[in-house]
């Protein structure tokens, strides 16, 4: 390969290299770091941020429905028969003015009436899906339990009910107690976070129920069980009380925080993808990548301005003569043999003047060796400014140049010789305010297309001598 294309192969490899493994490198150690953020931060900390929100939103509420189960008044009125139910619902309506919560309500075992700040609701029933809760309640072990039912005294709205346990004085189950709120508080702080941070959010139960939510996607479940992806680690996460997993959903990446929030419990998991939140980054690479793309062509193209530049500076440089820009005798040994080749196929006349200056060493002994060259430089610039940009003009040697004729017989080439010869005469140098006149000696010929290279240069050498030894100054042609 081209020294040239190797070495900007090389360029490109190394700038290429070097780009995409900074940027390969930096979107890596970028992801790495956000799911760091993700895993660490983020989601720990909308957990965080949901639980005391949220504490502060239902454990005031426990602690009301608390006290209602120590309250004096309501056993009593129990144990003494739950005769006066004014009582009762003047009472469940105080506790609901007093602490602002959207129902409050006792639902007695003797009787089995639900007692609720409006009247009487209705009485319950082992049978009726919708009683089913009380049942659950009455024979669970511990103290109170945190549901999300609809509420029949408000239009069936979805909402939170703390349901608590009463014991008379010699701890006999006597019924339940409790408030109910809204989830729409909870559910708002929920879909905030879904809308502003990309988190999805749930609350499960200890069997993996869900409970509460706000994305749609889980608005047909029942059970993180029923959740592709997430069935898969549902015994491990019903298992932690803090956990982070990571798993696949719909061919998405997902991180998920757990935390078992003893209060209510229940589970609450945050989760999020990790494809939106590196897409920024990956789009980062993108604009990293095409960068670089564009710097490494710009680079790439300079580096081959530069170098062809630079060659054909060289190239120019081992064809010419330093001093006069004509053809050296390298250079000229190639055009002449390629231009004798090119004849045999062509067919144009050629034709050949060789001269030298006449009395040189005289000027180099008056005048020094730079007003020699300052003269050698003068007639090689009259000589190409006289030519067609077809010919050739070469130093042969010291003060001799050679002149090669394209398309030219000898008569004209001839009329050419003294043209030059005449010019160079009247056109001296000056030197410290000296003018120098020279004279040069000619000889031309024209190129028979049957002899040889050499041939042809020994016989314009010859006529050239020829010329000197006739007196000097003037042309000596042959056919
Ligand atoms: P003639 O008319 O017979 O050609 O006489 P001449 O004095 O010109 O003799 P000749 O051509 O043999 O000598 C050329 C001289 O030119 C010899 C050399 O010292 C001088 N010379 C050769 N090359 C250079 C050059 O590059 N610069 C200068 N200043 N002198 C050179
Ligand atoms: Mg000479
Ligand atoms: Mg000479």
């Amino acid at each position: 390969m081209e020294q040239r294309k190797k070495l900007l192969l090389i360029v490109s490899l190394v700038l290429i290299t070097g780009f995409v493994t900074t940027s390969l490198t930096s979107y890596y150690i970028s992801r790495s770091s956000l799911r760091e953020e993700i895993i660490n931060s983020e989601l720990p900390l909308t957990s965080d941020n949901i639980y005391s929100n949220i504490q502060k939103d239902i454990l005031r509420p426990v602690f009301i429905s608390s006290t209602m189960v120590t309250n004096t008044f309501l056993r009593d009125w129990v144990i003494t028969g739950e005769k006066d139910k004014s009582k009762i619902i003047h009472y469940l309506a105080e506790i609901q003015e007093k602490y602002n919560t959207v129902t409050s309500f006792f639902v007695s075992e003797q009787t089995r009436i639900y007692y609720q700040t409006n009247g009487i609701l209705k009485k319950i029933s082992q049978g009726n899906e919708r009683d089913k809760w009380y049942f659950r309640v009455r024979s669970m072990k511990s103290d109170y339990e945190i549901n999300v039912d609809p509420d029949m005294a408000n239009n069936d709205s979805m909402t939170i009910f703390i349901n608590y346990r009463v014991f008379d004085y010699n701890h006999k189950f006597i019924g339940v107690t409790g408030v109910g709120l809204t989830v729409g508080a909870v559910k708002g702080l929920i879909k905030k976070y879904q809308k502003d941070y990309d988190r999805e959010i749930v609350f499960i139960d200890k069997q993996g129920r869900i409970k509460l939510y706000g994305s749609n996607i889980f608005e047909k479940v029942k059970n993180i069980a029923e959740i592709k992806g997430l069935s898969a680690i549902a015994d491990k996460i019903l298992s932690t009380s803090n956990g982070h997993f990571i798993y696949k959903r719909n061919g998405q990446i997902f991180h998920l925080n757990t935390r078992y929030i003893p209060e209510f419990k229940w589970y609450l998991l945050v989760e999020k993808t990790e494809e939106k939140a590196t897409r920024s980054i990956f789009n980062a690479l993108l604009i990293n990548l095409a960068w670089c793309t564009i710097i490494t062509l710009i680079v790439i193209i300079l580096v081959n301005i530069t170098i062809l530049y630079y060659q054909r500076r060289l190239e120019k440089m081992a064809k010419t003569d330093k001093l006069t820009g004509t053809y050296n005798r390298q250079a000229f040994d190639i055009v002449i043999s390629q231009t004798l080749k090119d004849i045999q196929r062509k067919k144009y006349d050629l034709s050949i003047i060789m001269f030298d200056i006449d009395f040189f060493k005289k000027i180099n002994d008056e005048f020094g060796h730079l007003a020699g060259d300052a003269q050698i430089k003068n007639i090689a610039t009259i000589v190409m400014n006289l030519l067609r940009d077809s010919d050739i003009v070469c130093r042969w040697g010291g003060e001799e140049f050679v002149i090669l004729l394209k398309e030219c017989g000898l008569d004209e080439a001839y009329k050419m010789s003294e043209k030059i010869r005449k010019t160079v005469k009247k056109s001296p140098i000056t030197y410290q305010d000296r003018e120098i006149f020279s004279t040069i000696s000619l000889g031309v010929t024209q190129y028979n297309p049957l002899e040889e290279q050499d041939d042809l240069i020994l016989r314009v050498d010859k006529l050239m001598y020829l010329a000197k030894e006739k007196g000097r100054d003037r042309s000596e042609k042959q056919g």
